[in-house]
């Protein structure tokens, strides 16, 4: 019998949120700490290489703001966890 076993993260759990470019060839990353005031600083509108990441409402700083909202409790009915198997012994070595 095989046992699988996970790890579920909250927003206290993570250490950074990343914002990747899907621009064809650039993936350009900003790495946000969950700490900071993203959801209410300065507008994030394009990558580091400005590519453009407005449009259709949406924003890193939206997103920051509704992850943040959504993965912390704060009185709602619910919060949005995240589920990863968990590492091989071998890939816990590895840091980011
Ligand atoms: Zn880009």
């Amino acid at each position: 019998m095989a046992i699988e076993r996970c790890v579920v993260v909250g927003w206290s759990d993570l250490r950074a949120i990343v914002f990747e470019c899907t621009n064809a060839g650039c993936g350009a990353r900003v790495v946000i700490r969950p700490d900071s005031e993203l959801d209410k600083t300065e507008v994030v509108d394009k990558c580091p290489n400005g590519h453009p990441w407005s449009g259709g409402g949406l924003s890193a700083n939206r997103t920051f703001g509704m992850l943040k909202q959504q993965m912390s409790s704060g009185g709602k009915v619910f919060k949005v966890l995240l589920q990863f198997d968990e590492p091989a012994p071998a890939e816990q070595k590895i840091s980011c």
